[in-house]
């Protein structure tokens, strides 16, 4: 994997050399990246090629865990708490990077100028976009992990109009234009549902000259809204320069692993897979078709009963690992004892692992458990 990664990562620079001298437009960004290349370029890459660290733990879910947090309004769920209440952002940053995240995710997702429109904030994008960046900078620089920038589906792309992959395209550029000025290390696109749209996106970040991660939403039984299956999917991603593939969001452990398995075999790039810690299964494949017990939809805020445990996190993150998935990570319900599970899981000891479980000093539950408490635990078990 090192040889590859090294090939595209040489890539990544040839085309950022490329696109400055070609388009105007981007030539001055694309020249701040040259001057940061050999960090901003690498640490992704090294950290993904470096077998005896393990594999490259992820945490994102902001919008929801923020959402239930009394930050962010669901429905529209647009990131406005980053201007509104940057401190709820820097803590929940804080919180996943205590419990072993090794990315800073910038709260971008769904900050794009469709979304912003809808609410009334068209002209909060740029300030929106930039503090996002800063935010997360500002936490990793209290650890050592590495800042993402972040696009994802824009709702706006349809494959059988041709206009709206300009206007796609045009959303990132400015997206993104604004991450690499704020600074970021590499930029995860992710919740694709169209093959079609995520190629825009490698092909804005290939020219920003930073590595991309680029994941599919798998909503469908196998395969993208365009019709391509998600390993042939994520194969044409890889080709196209994506230097990491997968899926995330949409469908808890027990139904994301078997597609990982196939995007595993399909690629010889680094893959990633981010579930979202929710108890799908064969009957209801992904959190949107979860139904409570008198049959209404779950998602998305009625998912708390179908929540996976700590533990179940645990396993799926070494279940992933022998799958061979370089970038393990969670989604829309994570919390940051999901997190440090999964870390601990991977063989990590992280700062919240200070605090994690003792039972054997719970009164009830020690070795040593006094008579009187002893009575009380029968009664927890009848
Ligand atoms: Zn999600």
């Amino acid at each position: 994997m090192l040889a590859q990664l090294a090939l595209q990562q040489g890539t990544v620079y040839d085309i950022g050399r490329f696109t400055s001298a070609r388009f105007g437009g981007v030539a001055e960004r694309v020249g701040f990246v040259s001057e940061l290349e050999g960090r901003v370029s690498s640490s992704i890459v090294d950290r993904l090629a470096d077998q005896g660290s393990g594999p490259v733990l992820g945490a994102e879910g902001y919008v929801f865990e923020l959402e239930r947090r009394g930050y962010i309004k669901a429905g529209p769920f647009v990131p406005e708490v980053v201007l509104d209440y940057p401190d709820a952002v820097r803590e929940l940053h804080r919180e996943f990077l205590r419990a072993g995240a090794d990315v800073m995710v910038a709260l971008t997702y769904y900050a794009h100028r469709e979304k912003l429109r809808d609410v009334g904030r068209e002209g909060d994008l740029e300030a929106m976009n930039r503090q996002a960046v800063r935010l997360a900078r500002e936490v990793a620089s209290e650890g050592d992990a590495l800042v993402a920038g972040n696009v994802c589906n824009t709702w706006a792309y349809d494959p059988d109009d041709p206009a709206t992959g300009q206007t796609v395209r045009a959303m990132y550029t400015e997206q993104l234009g604004w991450a690499v000025e704020e600074g970021v290390d590499f930029v995860i696109s992710e919740t694709n549902d169209y093959l079609g749209e995520a190629l825009i996106a490698v092909e804005v970040i290939r020219d920003l000259g930073l590595p991309a991660m680029v994941t599919l939403a798998p909503t469908q039984p196998d395969q993208t809204r365009d019709g391509y299956g998600y390993a042939e999917a994520c194969r044409i991603l890889a080709a196209e320069g994506a230097q990491i593939v997968g899926l995330n969001c949409d469908r808890g452990p027990l139904t994301m692993l078997p597609l990982v398995a196939d995007i595993r075999e399909a690629v010889d790039c680094a893959v990633a897979v981010q579930p979202v810690p929710y108890r799908t299964d064969a009957a209801a494949p992904t959190m949107e078709t979860l139904r409570s017990a008198d049959g209404d939809r779950a998602f998305p805020i009625a998912l708390d009963s179908f929540t996976c445990t700590r533990f179940e996190m645990a396993q799926f993150a070494a279940q992933a690992r022998e799958l061979g998935v370089d970038y393990v990570g969670i989604c829309c319900g994570a919390g940051p004892h999901h997190v440090r599970a999964m870390a601990e899981a991977l063989g990590r000891e992280v700062p919240a692992s200070k605090y994690s479980p003792s039972m054997d000093l719970h009164p009830m539950f020690r070795a040593d458990v006094a008579a009187k408490d002893a009575a009380f635990l029968h009664s927890w078990s009848a």
